[in-house]
């Protein structure tokens, strides 16, 4: 079995990844999400594992020095990382990994790991970004006035990745994402591995069956 594509979603704050990227994994049975570790206090709903891996910095530190994260950074005073062995674990199974990471993450992991695809992810407007934030009701005003003043410096890294994806329309966005999936699982390299038995009959010779 071919190895999975690490893909790369980056977007500001609030712009609605992890909404779409959540999507994308109900739709699609090759794909998988890294849990990343953080040190952030986790949201009302958030769960331990699955949203992410709550940490201390003391815990974080150490498994800096450890060696156990592909990539870290600190995003809004806090740090965020992605495990090392479980991106490797998914891919050797064949899976397609997503990471919701920041563009400072982004930058490691594309030097790490050259075969990696990553999308850009914008709101429609400033606007929309602001009433969207503010809209999911789950950080403080000061929290949100941060995320925002942030937000620029995010977006100016939108040329360091290969697709821009406009999230106006939640559906319209979700379809322009698994365009992308789908277009990666038609490569050759993968499509060798799942029509084997068909292209070597259509190349063995003989005469045709009528
Ligand atoms: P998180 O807070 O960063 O984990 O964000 P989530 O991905 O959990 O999304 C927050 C909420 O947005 C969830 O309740 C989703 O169901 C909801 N949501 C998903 N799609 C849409 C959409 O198209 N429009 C709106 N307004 N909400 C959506
Ligand atoms: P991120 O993970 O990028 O911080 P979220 O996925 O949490 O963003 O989305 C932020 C808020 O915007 C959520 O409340 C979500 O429901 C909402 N949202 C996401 N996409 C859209 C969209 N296309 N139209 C309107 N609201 C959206
Ligand atoms: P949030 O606190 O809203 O879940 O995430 C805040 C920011 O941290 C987002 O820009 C997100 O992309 C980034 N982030 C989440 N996990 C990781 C990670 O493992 N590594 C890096 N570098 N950034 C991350």
């Amino acid at each position: 079995m071919s190895r999975g594509t690490l893909f790369i979603v980056s977007a500001p704050s609030g712009a609605g990844k992890t909404s779409l990227v959540s999507r994308l994994l109900e739709a699609r049975e090759d794909l998988v999400v890294s849990v990343s570790h953080t040190t952030r206090a986790p949201r009302p709903g958030e769960e331990d594992g699955r949203h992410y891996h709550f940490t201390d910095a003391e815990r974080f530190l150490s498994m800096i020095e450890d060696g156990a994260f592909l990539e870290h950074a600190r995003v809004f005073d806090h740090y965020y990382g992605t495990s090392r062995e479980a991106v490797e674990r998914e891919l050797a199974r064949g899976l397609d990994v997503i990471l919701e990471i920041d563009w400072q993450g982004a930058q490691q992991v594309r030097k790490l790991m050259p075969g990696c695809q990553s999308i850009f992810i914008v709101p429609p407007s400033r606007q929309a970004l602001e009433e969207r934030l503010r809209g999911r009701g789950q950080d403080s005003d000061a929290v949100i006035e941060r995320r925002l003043r942030e937000a620029v410096k995010e977006i100016e890294h939108h040329v360091e990745y290969e697709f821009l994806v406009v999230n106006d329309d939640f559906e319209q966005a979700f379809t322009d994402l698994q365009a992308i999936f789908t277009a990666n699982r038609l490569r050759l390299r993968h499509q060798l591995d799942r029509n084997r038995r068909l292209l070597e009959d259509l190349l063995a010779s003989g005469p045709s069956r009528p």
